[in-house]
C-alpha cells in the first residue's frame, strides 16, 4: 500500500489512484497546495498494485540520449505565435488527429485550474496550446488513454516527464499505437498558490482605474476570458503573462480588457522562476536525462542565436528531441520545419534536461507566512540580498575572464 513518508517521494502522477481496484485512494491537497494520495486502509485489500505502478518507487536508471535533435517550428505563423516556443506540439497533435487518433494534454477547466483532458478534433486542440505553469491534475486520463489504446486508436499523450513515466508504469505494457511527448521540465508550481495568486491578481486588475472597464467593477460581474503564461506581445524571449477580463455595465454591455505583465514584473512567474513553490519532487527529479521513456521531448530552444543566428526572429523555436524510432517516424509524417542540430546545443541553454533546481532558502519562509498576502510574500522572498548580488557579479566577471582567456 502506498505510504508517503516524504513529500519529495511523490510526483503526484496519480497512477496509484487510477490503478487501485478498490478505489480506495484519494488525492488530498496539502498545506503547500499540492495533491498527495491517501489510502482508506479499511477498504484496502493489500494487493500491492499501487506500488507496482508508482514511477517514484520503480525508478529507472535508464539514461537515454536522443537519436536525433532539431530546432523546429510550425509552418503556421498564427499557431506559432500562440504557442510557447515554436508550436511543434500543435503540429504533432494535428497529425495524430488526422490519423484518427486521440490527443491528451494539459488545459484549463472552467475555474482556471490546470487539468489533463483529451481531444479528438483539431478545433478542440486549441485548449492544450501554450505552457501552463501549474501542476496539472491527471484525473482519470491514464484510464481513458488505456481505453483508447485497447480499442486500437492512436494516442498522443503529452505532459511532464514524470506524468509520462507514470503513464508507462500505469499501462505496464508497450503499445505500438501510443506516442508520448514530454517537455523539458523546470518543475511544476503549486496549484494552491496559483489559486491564491489568481484571486489577488483579478482583484488588483478590478481596482485599476486606467482600464477600459467601467468602474466600479463588481466581483460577481467579472469573468476571466483568457490566460497566457507565455504571451509573445514583447517577444518570445521577453515573454509576458496575459490576463483577459471581462465585465458588463448596468445596461448589459460587455467590456473586456487584456493586461500584459512582463516576465520580471509578474509576481507568479517571479516566484516560479525563483523556485519558491515547485513540487518537492522537482528539487530531486528522478526522470531527467531521458528517464521518462518518452518518444519525443519538446522545449524552448534557448540559445538559438548561438547555433542558428539566422533563424532567430524572436517568435519562438522549439528544441525537439526524438528519443525513439517511433517518435522519429511520427515527426517524419508531421508537417513542420526542422533543422538538425545536436544534444549539447540544446543542453547549453536548457540545464533542466539533466539537472534539478535547488531548494531556495526562502521556500520554507514563503510557506510559513501563508497569512501574508501573496504579493507581499513574493516581493519579500524573491528579493536577492546585496551579498548574493555581489557574489553573482563577481562570478560573472570571473567567468568572463576565464572564457576570454580560453578563446
Ligand atoms: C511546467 C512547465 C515547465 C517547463 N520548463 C521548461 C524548461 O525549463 N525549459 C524548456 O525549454 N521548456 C520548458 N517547458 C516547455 C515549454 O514551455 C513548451 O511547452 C515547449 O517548448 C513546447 O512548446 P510548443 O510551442 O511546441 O507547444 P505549446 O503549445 O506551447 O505546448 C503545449 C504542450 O505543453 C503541455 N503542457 C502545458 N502545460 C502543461 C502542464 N502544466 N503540465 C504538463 N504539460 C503541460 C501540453 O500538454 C502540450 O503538450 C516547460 C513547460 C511547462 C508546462
Ligand atoms: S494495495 Fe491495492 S487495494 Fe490497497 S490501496 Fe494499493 S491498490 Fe488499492
Ligand atoms: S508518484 Fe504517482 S503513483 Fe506514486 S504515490 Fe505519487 S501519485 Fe501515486
Ligand atoms: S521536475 Fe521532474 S518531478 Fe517535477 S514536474 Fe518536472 S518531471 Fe515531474
Amino acid at each position: 500500500m502506498i505510504t508517503i513518508n516524504n513529500p519529495k517521494d511523490c510526483c503526484g502522477c496519480s497512477a496509484c489512484v487510477q490503478r487501485c481496484p478498490k478505489h480506495c485512494i484519494s488525492l488530498i491537497e496539502d498545506n503547500e497546495g499540492f495533491f498527495y494520495p491517501k489510502v482508506n486502509v479499511n477498504a484496502c485489500i493489500d494487493c500491492g498494485l499501487c506500488e507496482k505502478v508508482c514511477p517514484m518507487l520503480n525508478r529507472s536508471n535508464d539514461m537515454r540520449k536522443p537519436i536525433e535533435v532539431y530546432a523546429a517550428k510550425n509552418r503556421d505563423e498564427e499557431i506559432r505565435r500562440t504557442s510557447s516556443s515554436g508550436g511543434v506540439f500543435s503540429a504533432l497533435a494535428i497529425q495524430v488527429i488526422k490519423e484518427d487518433g486521440v490527443v491528451f494534454g494539459a488545459c484549463f477547466n472552467a475555474d482556471w485550474e490546470v487539468i489533463h483532458d483529451y481531444a479528438e478534433t483539431e478545433e478542440e486542440l486549441v485548449k492544450f496550446r501554450g505552457s501552463k505553469y501549474v501542476q496539472s491534475r491527471i484525473g482519470n486520463a491514464y484510464l481513458l488513454a488505456e481505453k483508447f489504446l485497447k480499442a486500437g486508436r492512436k494516442v498522443l499523450f503529452s505532459g511532464t516527464p514524470c506524468q509520462i513515466a507514470g503513464l508507462k508504469f500505469f499501462l505496464r505494457k508497450e503499445y505500438e499505437n501510443l506516442y508520448t511527448a514530454d517537455i523539458i521540465c523546470h518543475g511544476v508550481p503549486s496549484p494552491g498558490i496559483w489559486r491564491e495568486y489568481l484571486k489577488e491578481e483579478i482583484a488588483r486588475q478590478r481596482n485599476r482605474k486606467n482600464t477600459v472597464l467601467p468602474h466600479p467593477i463588481h466581483e460577481k460581474d467579472t469573468r476571466v476570458e483568457g490566460i497566457s503564461f507565455r504571451d509573445k506581445e514583447y517577444g518570445w524571449k521577453r515573454f509576458s503573462f496575459a490576463l483577459t477580463l471581462s465585465t458588463t455595465n448596468g445596461s448589459g454591455e460587455k467590456f473586456s480588457f487584456c493586461s500584459h505583465i512582463p516576465l520580471h514584473e509578474n509576481l507568479f512567474l517571479k516566484g516560479f522562476l525563483a523556485n519558491l513553490y515547485l513540487r518537492p519532487s522537482c528539487y530531486a527529479c528522478p526522470v531527467k536525462c531521458g528517464k521518462s521513456g518518452s518518444d519525443l521531448t519538446l522545449g524552448d530552444f534557448w540559445g538559438l542565436s548561438a547555433v542558428f543566428p539566422e533563424l532567430d526572429d524572436d517568435k519562438g523555436m522549439t528544441a525537439l528531441l526524438a528519443n525513439s524510432t517511433k517518435g522519429k517516424r511520427l515527426l517524419e509524417r508531421t508537417d513542420i520545419k526542422t533543422w538538425v542540430t545536436n544534444y549539447e546545443s540544446v543542453l547549453r541553454g536548457n540545464p533542466a534536461l539533466e539537472r534539478s533546481v535547488r531548494i531556495p532558502e526562502n521556500r520554507a519562509k514563503f510557506y510559513e507566512y501563508a497569512d501574508i498576502p501573496f504579493g507581499k510574500r513574493i516581493r519579500k522572498y524573491t528579493r536577492t540580498d546585496i551579498k548574493s548580488r555581489i557574489k553573482r557579479k563577481i562570478k560573472r566577471i570571473v567567468t568572463g575572464i576565464v572564457n576570454g582567456k580560453s578563446n
